[in-house]
């Protein structure tokens, strides 16, 4: 392996012998390199597991979002809130699979669950019991009516612009920059756009998210600024007559946290009322943040949300859930909806005992607590250093931004540096936590399962950190993740 101060493998890349596109000078960059030099050191085994994926799969990841620096970490199991990799090396996971498990790793009550359920198979191609359960779970909870399930939030979040097309009989859709809605081809429209191609701040551009994506489909997008209350109304103004739906995710987090403003919600709902659109929430991630979802701190009720990730406790299953009115539209000939594992046994199972026994309100609660615990230490050992970050918290997820002020849209977000955050991350990787996902547009995942101990020593492992933090390290930009 080569040894110089090399630091990336150029753009984590198929090339993985072909080490070296930075070399490394002065203080904050030996003290990256130490970083990395020991990364590599500690984790052989996934690099030797990378390096022949490689050859097996497009740059050694299933998922894009999935390509992370210098390379990624395999993992071998996971249990409660830690995960342990192939070189044996254990962590304190924030990551918690991108916010899919609330829950914990092999959550035991889950488990016992799911093993009673395999044995009296995981599909029957027909309609089964359990399901009648989970969905009133979900509307007990997120106050909707009726539910249908799907396996991934990308589904979900298609069928749902669907839905909305179909009831409205209009074609547009408004997106906001920033968010982003799974590999949906409709709404893979500036996700994380570069402003030099984003278009004036007001009255964005839609970027498509790479290749593959026809020039048309930009017809049925009109793209807007996160918060921005004025400009989203004019917009909704202009285009009302044509717009089918409104699409957000209430609290943006896929630039990290981003904590809405309450008057641009309530013009968002009475907005979508005065011209006739649906109003969908996003909910894959904010479902699993508060007890309710983003209804319950927010306010203010969608037509639709979109749940997905935490509903299932580790297991693979999304839900559109909405008002009768909207759902009641669905049905052959009128609007499709279907799936060969939608509502499976396993995944009505794993949704029936994560919301009804483990993502209780109580030991919601007490997560969000220990989020709030984790962002106070993050701040108070950050605080006299001349730093300038923020530490946005929305339910049991939260995020370090090193920007000047706390981002309230995508445009601010992208004024944060990601360098000093790359510092961070694999810092915090060496010293056996994965702080939050891998990516300055992620955040962390308190699960039901850490504990006071977990927040203590990851905020032990900072304490090491900071002393560099403030250095200024290479500055890197925020690339295109999917
Ligand atoms: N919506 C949001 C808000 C998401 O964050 C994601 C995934 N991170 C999705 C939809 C897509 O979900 P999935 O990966 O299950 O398709």
């Amino acid at each position: 392996m080569c040894t110089k101060n090399i630091i990336y493998f150029e753009h984590y890349s198929n090339y993985v012998d072909k080490c070296g596109i930075m070399v490394f000078e002065g203080r904050p960059e030996e003290i990256l390199e130490q970083e990395y030099r020991k990364f590599f050191e500690t984790h052989g085994r996934s690099l030797e597991t990378w390096k022949r994926a490689v050859q097996l799969t497009p740059l050694g990841v299933h998922s894009n979002y999935r390509l992370t620096r210098p390379f990624p970490v395999y993992f071998g199991k996971g249990e409660g809130a830690y995960l342990t990799d192939v070189d044996g090396r254990k962590y304190i996971d924030f990551n918690m699979g991108f916010g899919a498990l609330v829950s914990g790793h092999s959550n035991k009550v889950i488990v016992q669950e799911l093993i009673s359920r395999i044995e009296n198979s995981t599909i029957f191609g027909f309609e089964d019991e359990e399901s009648l359960n989970a969905a009133e779970l979900i509307n007990e909870r997120f106050g909707t009516e009726m539910v249908r399930f799907s396996t991934t939030g990308t589904e979900a979040t298609m069928h749902a612009l669907r839905i909305a097309r179909g009831y409205t009989g209009k074609t547009k859709v408004l997106k906001f920059e920033g968010c982003y809605h799974g590999s949906n081809q409709d709404l893979l429209f500036s996700v994380k756009p570069k402003p030099d191609e984003a278009g004036e701040e007001r009255r964005p551009r839609p970027v498509p998210a790479g290749l593959g994506i026809p020039d048309f489909m930009k017809q049925g997008i009109v793209i807007s600024q996160f918060n921005d209350t004025a400009s989203t109304e004019e917009l909704l103004d202009e285009y009302g007559e044509d717009i089918a739906a409104v699409i957000l995710e209430p609290f943006p987090m896929n630039m990290g946290v981003i904590i809405p403003d309450r008057e641009f919600i309530a013009m968002l709902r009475r907005k979508c009322d005065s011209i006739g659109a649906v109003l969908i929430f996003d909910e894959v991630k904010t479902c699993g943040k508060f007890y309710g979802g983003a209804e319950e701190v927010l306010g203010v009720r969608p037509d639709m949300k979109i749940l997905g990730k935490a509903i299932g406790g580790g297991i693979p299953v999304s839900a559109i859930a909405g008002s009768s009115e909207m759902l009641s539209n669905i049905g052959p000939g009128k609007i499709a909806h279907a799936g060969t594992f939608n509502s499976n046994p396993l995944a009505m199972a794993a949704v029936s005992v994560t919301l009804g026994n483990v993502l209780t309100r109580s030991a919601m609660r007490n997560a969000q607590l220990l989020s709030q615990e984790l962002a106070k230490g993050y701040s108070d050992l950050m605080a006299d250093r001349h730093l300038e970050f923020h530490v946005p918290v929305a339910g049991l997820s939260g995020a370090i931004s090193f920007n000047h002020r706390e981002p309230k849209n995508w445009r601010e977000f992208l004024k944060g540096d990601v360098g000093k955050w790359n510092y961070y991350y694999i810092a915090m990787l060496n010293r056996g936590v994965i702080p939050a996902g891998p990516g300055a547009d992620e955040q962390w995942t308190v699960s039901v399962m850490h504990s006071k101990e977990e927040i203590e020593n990851t905020l032990e492992a900072f304490k090491d950190i900071v002393p560099s933090i403030g250095m200024n390290f290479p500055l890197l930009e925020v690339e295109e993740s999917v």
